[in-house]
């Protein structure tokens, strides 16, 4: 048995922006399930401390001028132990936990999640004396990027593992800001945090993690190449031979078209004819014309770049003259809502648009459309194609990263041996997403065949134990290879 603390900045139930957070709350459960001791450490923020429910005070310390406590309690649903951080300056506020009610990101983000990071570091050290000492530390995400740069610092430290969920969102700060947070001065290097004169969060990860992981092995390629590597491509290639990719399981409980409570009506493989109750109640939820024959399109995500929204923009419209209807559901960047909402207006009995986030909804969609469209620019692994193949909706996707790894195209090869699962296609932005419209229509129209690509697709197993088998063996290969172990005996392999 390893124990293992987990680091990140959201987790669900407790609060969520994106897929990190579904991560943070499935892989946890599963190590667990895998006789791992494995504790989670996250911010205190107000909606997380009220999900939490019971929760008792363990320790009270100072750190850089702040009182911090550590609560701990359980994840909901789990019997994993949770700690949440509770530094009320920098954590007790409203909005999300980057950004503030008006969508900028908060001014002391450097602060915040360097302090986050400073006390994971003291946890893994056991500075507390909590009388646990944990083996390994497996950070997530550039907020805490500069555990395993301070934790380098230690003559005797756990292993660290630093998972790369998205390599867009990098931490990156002005050298005021280093001097500010009273980092050791050394880091200041090109060979450590600095980067092109910044203040560089990911690096600290990146440069000293024991391992890096990428969350399929697709992304895990594309970001040593420079057209997906903002710059980190070298460092990366650099550190290649401790660098994977490990694709993220959905949690299939919670997605399961069988038992899902958020459903008109619930479906299996044995009962898929079903699946159009719930496709003519979105339409209605939508004020789209009911019609079971046209082909519906569903799309949730945020409103970004990333997600393919000029790409969906620019293409569109050249195919609304056929019978086809969209909806949407997200949130985002201004210019994105506004644009959606306008193609709504001139095309209200094609395309239905709902800005804002609801869980519950993004059920319904998963469940209600026919296909799913995700084109993104890049995709690290993604859940909404994973979530749409588990509901028999076939995914519309682009061929990079994980959307490559886990959707099979429905060239004939494939239908021929029952392997296709969705339209997979490549090319640049405006190129390839309107001959994979046209696909799609062609396929829905052959009914035995999109009956037999919704089979297959509902057939594949994306559980989490398959990925959390993996990651344990990744932090024992991490623990093998920290250079500075706490005790020649720290690590037994179980
Ligand atoms: P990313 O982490 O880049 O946002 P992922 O596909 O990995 O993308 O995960 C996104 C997660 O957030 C999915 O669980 C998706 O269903 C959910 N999500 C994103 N936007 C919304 C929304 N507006 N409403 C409901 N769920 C959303």
């Amino acid at each position: 048995m390893s124990r293992i603390l987990f680091a990140t900045s959201e987790a669900y139930p407790l609060i969520k922006t994106g897929g990190l957070a579904d991560v943070a709350g499935s892989l946890p459960r599963a190590l667990l399930s895998l006789k791992q001791d494995i504790r989670l450490i996250l911010p205190a923020y107000p909606e997380a401390r009220e999900r939490m429910g019971k929760y008792k005070t363990i320790a009270s310390f100072e750190l850089d001028g702040h009182a911090l406590k550590l609560l701990q309690g359980r994840l909901p649903g789990a019997r994993v132990t949770t700690w949440l951080l509770d530094c009320p300056t920098f954590f007790d506020r409203p909005g999300n936990p980057y950004l503030n009610q008006q969508g900028q990101v908060w001014p002391d983000n450097a602060e915040r999640f360097a302090l986050f990071s400073k006390a994971v570091s003291m946890l893994a050290l056991d500075q507390l004396r909590l009388a646990w000492r944990p083996d390994l530390v497996h950070c997530n995400d550039w907020q805490t990027g500069l555990v395993p740069a301070l934790l380098d610092q230690q003559a005797r430290r756990p292993a660290t593992l630093f998972t790369i969920h998205n390599l867009a969102y990098q931490g990156l700060f002005d050298y005021d800001t280093f001097v500010k947070l009273r980092l050791p001065q050394h880091l200041w290097h090109h060979r450590a945090l600095e980067f092109h004169q910044q203040l560089s969060f990911i690096k600290g990860g990146l440069v000293f993690a024991d391992s890096i992981n990428t969350v399929s092995p697709s992304y895990a390629k594309e970001i040593q190449q420079p057209e997906f590597a903002y710059g980190l491509d070298g460092l990366l290639r650099h550190r290649r031979h401790v660098l994977s990719g490990i694709l993220n399981g959905i949690d299939v409980d919670e997605w399961n078209p069988g038992t899902d409570p958020h459903l008109l009506q619930n479906y299996n493989r044995r009962s898929l004819a079903k699946k159009i109750i719930n496709k003519t109640a979105l339409q209605h939820e939508f004020k789209l014309p009911q019609a079971p024959e046209i082909l519906l399109f569903g799309f949730i995500g945020r409103l970004v770049e990333q997600k393919g929204l000029d790409d969906i923009l620019q293409t569109l419209p050249g195919i609304l003259d056929t019978p086809v209807q969209f909806v949407f559901l997200g949130s985002g960047q201004h210019k994105y809502e506004q644009a959606l909402n306008k193609l709504a207006t001139q095309h209200p009995d094609k395309i239905a648009v709902k800005i804002g986030y609801s869980e519950e909804l993004s059920h319904r969609i998963e469940a209600g459309a026919d296909a799913f469209l995700m084109p993104s620019t890049f995709e690290p692994c993604g859940l909404n194609q994973l979530y749409s193949l588990r509901y028999g909706t076939l995914p519309v996707v682009r061929k990079v990263g994980g959307l490559n790894d886990t959707v099979k195209d429905i060239q004939k090869k494939n239908l021929d041996n029952d392997s296709a699962t969705g339209i997979v296609f490549s090319g640049t932005p405006g190129d390839g997403l309107l001959e994979a419209l046209q696909r799609t229509r062609k396929l829905y129209q052959d009914k035995v065949r999109w009956k037999q690509v919704q089979l297959a697709a509902m057939r594949q197993d994306f559980s989490w134990q398959r990925s959390a088998q993996a990651y344990l063996d990744l932090y024992h290969a991490s623990i093998r290879r920290n250079p500075k172990p706490l005790t020649a005996t720290a690590f037994s392999p179980s």
